[in-house]
């Protein structure tokens, strides 16, 4: 049975690829200081003999006894309010956690694969993105504790490789949605939901011509499995490229959810990108992927997913966290 580490385990991305190599026949160990993961994403493993649970922050020095053949470094705040509130715990993870992660690897002989994003692109004066892009990131910037901590990362991850003879795979994920997000992360999708579900008005930053491009869950975790499997060291772009404004994004969630709100406009974040798209010309040559969930869809799923939830927990989550 193959052994694969998947820290941020309990987080949105980390549980749906616990599940997906659980049910591949692969023994999972997920890793997690749950600062913004939640247990309640995987607590349906618990039960079975090839899963375990590390509450322990990957930041630190990690001990796995036994064998590893894989590890997936998925840890990190992700969304821009928790990487405001908690930046240095954010540059810590994609530094320390990655050097962690990498030496592990080395004794293990495991192949690592790391959780990259299209921030690494900043706010981008190419479009769509394409690998070979570097990007235009403003490093003191509120998003710079994120996207250099990503920089970094690769950085960090490609010495391994070059230096140590790692094997490792890069994917850079674009924005992606599905059940599990959290309510109170302030991204847009659990934002407008919600907001539809709880009776108020839907929140647009700016004027709602910024655009961004959903991948759903299910497609990016096919899209990680692939390339994990694939003899490819450099970056690869995962993300689907229907590209939309987020004023018609919100158009969209308010006939699915058929609330009656209104939308309503709020400042733009500063440093908030104005468009991204991914070009996926690499992801589909050297893995045979592509999208197939298409975002009306996605967002039926999610919608679902989130409908289930009680009133109670509609409002408790939707506050913002302390951390
Ligand atoms: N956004 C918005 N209303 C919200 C939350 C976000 O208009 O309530 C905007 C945000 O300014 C950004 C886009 O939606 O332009 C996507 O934001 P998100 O935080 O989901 O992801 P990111 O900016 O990291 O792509």
């Amino acid at each position: 049975m193959k052994r694969i580490l998947i820290t941020g385990g309990a987080g949105f991305l980390g549980s749906h690829l616990c599940d997906r190599f659980i049910k591949e026949g692969y023994h999972v160990i997920a890793m997690d200081n749950l600062i913004t993961g939640d247990l309640r994403n995987i607590e349906h493993l618990f039960k079975l003999e090839n899963f375990e649970f590390y509450h322990h922050d990957v930041s630190k020095f990690i001990h796995v006894p036994g064998e590893l053949d894989y590890i997936l470094h998925f840890a990190s705040p992700a969304s821009p309010i928790d990487y405001l509130k908690i930046p240095i715990q954010t540059l810590k993870v994609g530094s320390l956690g990655i050097h962690n992660c990498l030496g592990l690897a080395r004794v293990k002989k495991a192949r690592v694969l790391i959780a990259s994003t299209s921030e690494v692109y900043g706010d981008p004066q190419v479009h769509p993105q394409t690998e070979e892009y570097w990007g235009h990131v403003n490093p003191v910037g509120p998003r710079g504790v994120y996207d250099e901590a990503k920089r970094f990362q690769e950085a960090m991850t490609m010495a391994y490789h070059t230096y140590h003879g790692v094997e490792t795979r890069i994917v850079r994920i674009f924005n992606t949605y599905g059940p599990r997000m959290r309510l109170n992360d302030g991204r847009v999708l659990p934002a407008f939901i919600g907001q539809a579900l709880r009776g108020e008005d839907l929140t647009i930053f700016g004027d709602g011509s910024q655009t961004r491009s959903f991948c759903y869950v299910d497609d990016l975790v096919e899209g990680i499995y692939r390339l994990l499997h694939s003899d490819h060291a450099q970056p690869v772009n995962i993300g689907n490229p229907n590209e939309i404004t987020i004023g018609d994004f919100a158009e969209e969630i308010i006939k699915l959810t058929g609330t009656d709100q209104k939308v309503i406009y709020k400042d733009l974040p500063k440093d908030d990108p104005k468009q991204r798209q991914p070009d996926i010309t690499k992801a589909k040559n050297i893995l045979g992927w592509e999208p197939k969930v298409d975002r009306s869809e996605g967002l039926k799923h999610t919608y679902e997913y989130f409908k289930a939830f009680s009133k109670e927990r509609l409002f408790d989550e939707a506050k913002h966290r302390e951390f």
